[in-house]
């Protein structure tokens, strides 16, 4: 059975085929420049790549091509081999606590929740009319980012402001990056050989969140009623002092707009150290002993760590420390920095193993004798995806 697994950004539409329910991957793909100049995309088949340049108007024109190679590369014969189309849609709200097949009212509670994640749900849900489109009447399921968070009780969810604020406006944290927070607990859970676990998931990317998973259900997590919450990140603050807001904007003369922009685009490890906000930039400047690229480096594992340590006790102790994601499953030398701090709670790193386990490699990183197991477990949102669409369509 051949399920389509989608990621639909504003520019771009990611894409990767799967036989369930075997979970291989018969075709993967990316557009890019979506709606811009010199758009482009990648296939990659039978361990072959191919790029071609091609104007792209808009996501429906992507999705034609995609499914016209389909066609092409023998993928299926008939687009009723396809049996559903699995999406990444980033806000759910507190309506949808996990993935669902796609109708006419969930389409129109995605859009309404567009208040809560205006760059994403409005892409997400051109790709799903796109496919609509392009093959009438596929089976299509919403796989939602906020979905894995919803178990987080009202104790962790709810901010400590009017109530008033979170009845009528919806304000509390939601918590992001689901998918891939499922996944590695899940996959730890067969790495220990365990049903009930409590593991800490460090997802370290160019965005960064960390989750308390208790037997497979998030307890808590460090993104809140928007993605720019918790950790230092690429190019957003993380968490803040939000007086600061209101004081610069006195003393700069910017709009709200702009300050936001700023937090978001424009701080985290790019502000700090002046580089660039992608990791590899920055780390190479460490090596040079750039101050700003040390200097980022420290504030980035005081903010992981701090949350590792908060959720280590939350969950009462953990059996698992996992990190995923670019930086986390290849960052050998953040992880060495976060772990070695972490040696009061008598974690013990195992150097070799730590350097060892990059580029797609997955395992544990610790000595033995180390009071909890980390592992480097590489994400697979796509997966997820599938198996949510496959399970919800048989
Ligand atoms: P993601 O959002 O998961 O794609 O992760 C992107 C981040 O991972 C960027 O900051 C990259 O610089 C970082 N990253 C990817 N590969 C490496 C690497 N080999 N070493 C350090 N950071 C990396």
């Amino acid at each position: 059975m051949k399920i389509l697994s989608v990621n639909a950004g504003s520019s771009s539409l990611k894409f990767q085929v799967y036989e369930m329910p075997e979970e291989k991957v018969l075709m993967k793909g990316t557009f890019e420049r979506v709606g811009l100049d010199h758009a482009f995309y990648t296939i990659k088949y039978n361990g072959e790549k191919v790029i071609k340049e091609v104007p792209l108007q808009d996501h429906e024109a992507a999705v034609h091509i995609l499914v016209e190679e389909l066609l092409a590369y023998h993928i299926v014969e008939d687009f009723d081999e396809i049996k559903g189309v699995g999406h990444r849609v980033v806000h759910g709200g507190d309506t949808y606590a996990s993935s669902v097949i796609i109708n006419d009212h969930v389409l129109e509670t995605v859009e309404a929740l567009s208040d809560l994640a205006p760059l994403h749900n409005p892409a997400n849900l051109t790709g799903i009319k796109a496919f609509e489109k392009a093959i009438p009447g596929v089976h299509q399921v919403a796989c939602f980012d906020t979905a894995f968070h919803q178990t987080l009780e009202e104790e962790r969810y709810l901010y400590a402001v009017p109530p008033e604020w979170h009845a009528e406006y919806n304000i509390r944290k939601y918590g992001f990056h689901g998918m891939s927070h499922k996944y590695v607990s899940e996959r730890v859970n067969e790495l220990l050989d365990k049903k009930y676990s409590n593991v800490i998931v460090c997802h370290l990317g160019n965005g960064a969140s960390i989750s308390a998973v208790r037997d497979g259900r998030s307890v808590d997590t460090s993104m809140g009623f928007t993605p720019n919450a918790g950790l230092v990140m690429g190019s957003r603050s993380g968490d803040i002092d939000y007086s600061m807001i209101p004081f610069l904007i006195k003393k700069t003369g910017k709009t709200i707009e702009e300050i936001d922009t700023i937090l978001n685009k424009k701080s985290g490890m790019l502000a700090i150290s002046g580089i660039s906000s992608d990791f590899r930039d920055i780390e190479s400047k460490i090596a040079e002993k750039n101050k700003q690229a040390i200097l980022a480096h420290h504030i980035y594992v005081n903010s992981v760590v701090g949350y590792i340590a908060k959720y280590y006790v939350e969950l009462g102790g953990a059996d698992a420390i996992c990190f995923t994601a670019g930086i986390g499953e290849n960052s050998s030398h953040v992880r060495r920095m976060i772990v070695d701090r972490l040696s009061c709670l008598g974690l013990k790193l195992d150097r070799e193993k730590n350097e060892e386990m990059r580029f797609g490699k997955e395992g544990t990183i610790t000595k033995e004798d180390s009071s909890v197991p980390c592992f480097v477990i590489p994400t697979d949102e796509e997966v997820m995806i599938a198996r949510d669409t496959y399970a919800l369509l048989v």
